[in-house]
């Protein structure tokens, strides 16, 4: 059933209809020290759908000073594909949008510097946008010039007035964290030179739902977007949405490629992608609500599977304490009584526990130590790298539990 209007949409004020309900929840990313629990911060995370411009967004807004703080522990580098990706579309936007002399690439989220890397190794002028001190240092590293703020409207003429107009504005991963996006489009809008684009590359709510991928949504995801729905909000800040392509990373994304309004003819790949979202009924009401029902059926088997192993007397871990995975374990309800530890690469996580469950994390030399018999693959967008590093596991009889885009064991 849908539950009523909840408050009014972030991009144009219509009325938001709330979908999904999954519950309370921590901070994604924010990872407490055993003794460190009375603090937490929690808020409910509810999926709502706009009735106007059919843009689905979270329900309860968290303030982006409690995700996007100092020592923010996510990077981007720590993957061996996601740094290929990376260098790929740096050498792609130089080849074809930052040709002229003196062009200005900008970056929101920059991260650890893994795109801007190769524009700063080209000598072609850039600035990064990142807010996390901490992760803004590590790009200073890799030669790249940083802001350490966040971009809107204001931000953006400042930087529109020392360093002139921009050919690339581009994000990764960004743009959906960010529910003053009107205020981010006017910024782009201002920023942009005349032909300039605005590139940016965020999970595809079209996929999410094809894959039952619920963990995709979490604090730091405030948007999931379709053509449709970037189509719109673009257009209100004088934006046509002029090109998009699938990507495979992150469990399914779409690039989205803006220009001022006018400017750049469409590619057939924009009237491409609005079809198919009309064909498969993305972007209506009633796909969400078989999402919702594929969800709950998702948690039933999930818990069911995990307590008969713990019946049994096997020994389960996960791999990967991602913030998707405070989404699972805070909805199912998996404490350390069902997953004994997480193991991860990042070393801010590792002797901390997960957001509101509390499993300990450990590094990934642990997982070998002994390897457990059973192992939740809670970082799944990035399964064929760990499986392949990981060949020990299965050699030794471990088996892998995935729930995505259904529960099962290999
Ligand atoms: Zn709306």
């Amino acid at each position: 059933m849908t539950a009523p209007a909840v408050s009014g949409c972030r991009i144009c004020g219509g009325p938001v209809s709330e979908m999904l309900d999954l519950g309370r929840q921590p901070l994604s990313d924010a990872f407490p020290r055993p003794a460190d629990l009375a603090g937490e911060f929690f808020y409910r995370l509810g999926l709502g759908r706009c009735a106007d411009c059919t843009m689905v967004q979270l329900v309860q807004e968290v303030p982006r000073e409690r995700m996007f703080h100092s020592d923010y522990p996510y990077r981007s580098s720590l993957s061996s594909v996601m740094r290929a990706h990376f260098t790929g579309t740096g050498r792609e936007l130089l080849a074809t949008e930052l040709t002229r002399p003196g062009a200005f690439c900008v970056e929101l989220g920059c991260n650890d510097g893994v795109m801007l890397r190769t524009v700063a190794a080209a000598g072609v002028r850039h600035l990064g946008f990142e807010p996390s001190a901490e992760v803004a240092e590590l790009a200073r590293q890799q030669g790249v010039r940083v802001r350490t703020d966040f971009f809107e409207e204001e931000t953006a003429a400042e930087v529109h007035a020392t360093d002139g107009p921009a050919d690339v504005i581009y994000a990764a991963n960004t743009i959906c964290h960010l529910p003053y996006l009107d205020s981010v489009l006017r910024g782009a809008r201002l920023l942009l030179a005349p032909g300039g684009v605005l590139v940016f590359e965020d999970p595809y709510l079209g996929d999410i739902l094809a894959r039952t991928a619920f963990d995709q949504i979490y604090d730091e995801h405030f948007y999931y977007f379709t053509a449709h729905s970037v189509r719109a909000a673009a257009a209100r800040s004088g934006l046509d949405l002029v090109d998009v392509r699938r990507l495979p990373v992150h469990g399914g994304e779409v690039r989205y490629t803006l220009a001022h309004a006018g400017r750049r003819t469409p590619s057939p790949a924009v009237a491409d992608l609005l079809r198919e979202e009309r064909d498969r009924g993305v972007t209506g009401e009633e796909a969400l609500h078989r999402f919702a029902a594929d969800v709950a059926r998702t948690r039933t088997e999930l818990v069911a599977l995990l307590r008969s192993l713990r019946e049994e007397g096997r020994t389960v871990a996960a791999y990967g304490a991602t913030a998707k995975s405070a989404t699972v374990t805070n909805y199912c309800g998996l404490g350390p009584e069902l997953i004994s530890y997480v193991c991860d690469s990042t070393p801010a996580k590792q002797g901390r526990l997960t957001p509101g469950a509390h499993i300990p994390v450990r590094p990934p030399a642990a997982f070998a130590d002994p390897y457990p018999d059973y192992a939740v693959l809670f970082a799944w967008n990035h399964a064929d790298e760990i499986v392949a590093k990981e060949t020990g596991f299965r050699a030794a009889g471990g088996r892998w539990i995935h729930y995505v885009p259904t529960v099962r064991v290999r």
